[in-house]
């Protein structure tokens, strides 16, 4: 099949078992969410959740995190993998963002992928999901499942992502990531992927050994 087409059908197919597709993680604005990518680094969601609702009572602002002794940002984010690392990067953000920003999240890839840490794929997650601007963020869920699917066979996720952006129209980018995020993380599995209770089987490549 066409890629465009299978796109489109994967689109249509998903669409009808997830109905309101979202990320796992909570966040209450940009800012937030920008912080949160930065813990959920080789970290559940559900560990980023749990650990956002201390964090964000004790540090409101980019200023907070700014003038706040780098220890006690550690201490506040301790149960999180890699957090003395995490912590410098959350900071130097929140700096950058203080001085350059006037603390705001700046809203454009271009400028998002200028601050520490952040690629192409947190980028695109937080235009999607905090700014609800039209964007496709290829994580390693969303990469496995198009590759498994033939959408793509790009290495390289930000070749991925500039790949998907061409098969589906623009203003349809941030829901089918999110569908595709969707199914990858409940159906499309890592290890052992759920083919028999798949909707999309009879035209997956992966399930149809091609
Ligand atoms: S058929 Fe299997 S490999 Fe293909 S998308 Fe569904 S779960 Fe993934």
């Amino acid at each position: 099949m066409d890629k465009r087409l299978l796109a489109k059908e994967v689109f249509n197919r998903l669409s009808e078992i997830y109905k309101n597709p979202k990320i796992d993680l909570e966040f209450d604005n940009p800012f937030e969410l920008l912080i949160e990518t930065v813990l959920a680094a080789q970290e559940r969601d559900e560990k980023v959740n749990s650990i956002r609702k201390k964090l964000f009572s004790k540090f409101k602002s980019p200023e907070d995190f700014a003038k706040a002794p780098i220890e006690d940002i550690k201490e506040a984010i301790k149960s999180a993998s890699f957090y003395n690392k995490k912590a410098n990067m959350i900071k130097e953000i929140s700096t950058i963002l203080v001085k350059k920003y006037y603390s705001e999240v700046p809203n454009t890839e271009e400028e998002l992928v200028l601050l520490p840490g952040v690629g192409k794929k947190t980028a695109n997650m937080v235009l999607a999901n905090a700014f609800n601007i039209p964007a496709i963020a290829v994580d390693r869920h969303v990469h496995r499942i198009v590759q498994r699917l033939g959408l793509d066979e790009n290495k390289d996720p930000d070749k991925t992502t500039e790949h998907l952006k061409s098969m589906i129209e623009k203003e349809h980018w941030t829901k089918f990531y999110l569908l595709l995020l969707r199914h990858a993380k409940e159906i499309c599995v890592a290890k052992t992927p759920k083919c028999d209770m798949c909707i999309l089987k009879d035209i997956c490549k992966y399930a149809n050994g091609t």
